[in-house]
């Protein structure tokens, strides 16, 4: 029977909980906002399935991908609506126009992130672009394995730890199963947007510097309308946090409220990339270098500006890790411009593809404190010291002139 002794061995996958033949395993949200698998140890029988469909326990081997694209949807509006190229929707669309299901991330009603499925052409928009939040997978895989059996096509985009969890799940190989993941960073806790969302919603509302320690109640007739974590509007490589807002004016009429933050300015986006509130898992990933087994990984090409910048437009381009040769003869069909790519030239400027990001005393601290507001505590675990940013200008400088007097 589970039974998580670190929480480091779970990466909350849900296979345990979706394959128990008692349904005697819930996911409990822990401190720290994650879910974790909790057994009624009255109802189980012992039959140890859980334990053989656990991607952590049963973990695959690493493999390297047959062949590396950059690649880019051919159409200007889905690339620009995309984290990256649009490489997701141009693999999605075939499915779909062959009858097929695709799987996916997607925001609730409440803007917390879940895994559900689209059978339509305008369902895929719900699921592109990132949401760095780990997404909660309640019962797709069961309805996954239900529309492979009938025969239809499936394809289930997910975390590298989800298509993991969702072969272990399956115990059988599948033709007509596509599985997608992304090179993984890590997923920040759902807890922890929960409550940033409420603090930054009434620090809109309460006025562009207050930042409110107690969001009020009272918020309750301010609406998200949007989100989006990889906005464009400043360009793909300094992508914006950007969240609109419908503001009651209290004459009965409503505004709309605007945030766009780069990403070293939201403070989300800070804590995540400075892996304050990463899951445990994350920091020993036990599905990175492709050990997922899913079929096609993709990715951010950063680093395109050296490598092929004559396809640098600045408006996103992906890569596509190839793994298995099957997807290779549909992407020929696919709407997508594509150039072949060395793996070792993109590895060296996407790191997250083979190793997980260190366990830093910031972290601890971070869940350590429970008085401070969300955004007093990731502003002061990330702020840069004076010493780094005179040192990181000066390397700034020092390497613009090396260019200069080096043409
Ligand atoms: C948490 C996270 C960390 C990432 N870390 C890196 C990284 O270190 N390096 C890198 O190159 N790329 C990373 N990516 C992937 C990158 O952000 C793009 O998603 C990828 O380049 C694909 O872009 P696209 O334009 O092809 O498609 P998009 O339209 O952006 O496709 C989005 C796809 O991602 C899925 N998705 C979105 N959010 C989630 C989620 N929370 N959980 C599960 N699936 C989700 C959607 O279902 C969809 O399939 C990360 C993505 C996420 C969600
Ligand atoms: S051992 Fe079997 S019955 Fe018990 S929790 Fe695991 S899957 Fe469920
Ligand atoms: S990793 Fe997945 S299968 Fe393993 S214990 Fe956690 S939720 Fe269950
Ligand atoms: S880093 Fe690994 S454990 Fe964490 S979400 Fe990504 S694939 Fe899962």
């Amino acid at each position: 029977m589970i039974d998580i002794k670190e929480k480091k061995d779970c990466c909350g996958c849900g296979a345990c909980v979706q394959r128990c033949p008692k349904s005697c395993i819930s996911m409990l949200e822990d401190n720290e906002g994650f879910l974790y698998p909790e057994v009624d140890k009255e109802m189980c029988i012992d039959c140890g399935l859980c334990e053989k469909v656990c991607p952590v326990i049963n973990q695959s081997k690493e493999r390297q991908p047959l062949v590396v694209y950059a690649a880019k949807h051919k159409d200007e509006q889905i690339r620009l609506a995309s984290s990256s190229g649009g490489a997701f929707t141009a693999i999605a669309e075939p499915v779909i126009e062959e009858g097929g299901v695709v799987f996916g991330a997607k925001f609730d009603k409440d803007w917390s992130v879940i895994h559900d499925y689209t059978e339509t052409k305008e369902g895929l928009a719900a699921f592109q672009g990132s949401k760095y939040v780990q997404s909660r997978i309640g019962e797709s895989y069961k309805n996954a394995e239900a529309f492979l059996k009938t025969g239809r096509k499936v394809l289930f985009s997910g975390t590298p730890c989800q298509i993991a969890g969702l072969k272990r799940f399956l115990c059988k190989e599948y033709d007509n199963l596509l599985t997608v993941d992304f090179i993984c960073h890590g997923v920040p806790s759902p807890g922890v947007w929960r409550e940033y969302l409420k603090e930054e919603t009434a620090r809109q509302c309460g006025g562009k510097n207050s930042v409110l320690s107690h969001p009020k109640d009272n918020l309750g007739d301010v609406r998200i309308e949007n989100i989006s974590f990889r906005d464009k509007r400043l360009g793909w490589k300094k992508y914006s946090f950007a969240l609109t807002l419908s503001v009651p004016d209290g004459h009965g009429a409503k505004n709309t409220v605007l945030l766009s933050e780069p990403l070293n300015k939201n403070i989300f986006l800070r804590g995540f990339l400075a892996d304050l509130y990463l899951r445990p898992s994350c920091h020993a990933c036990p599905a990175k270098k492709f050990k997922s087994g899913s079929d096609v990984t993709i990715g951010d090409f950063w680093g395109v500006q050296n490598l092929i910048p004559e396809i640098d437009d600045d408006k996103g381009i992906s890569l596509v890790m190839v793994n298995n040769p099957k997807i290779e003869s549909c992407f020929r069909n696919y709407k997508i411009k594509k150039w072949l790519v060395n793996y070792n030239d993109i590895l060296y400027y996407n790191i997250s593809i083979e190793q997980s990001v260190s366990l830093t005393d910031k972290r601890r601290c971070f869940f350590c404190n429970t008085e401070s507001t969300l955004y007093k505590k990731i502003n002061q675990l990330t702020k840069i010291s004076l010493n780094v940013r005179i040192k990181r200008r000066l390397n700034y400088i020092y390497f613009n002139l090396f260019k200069k007097y080096n043409k």
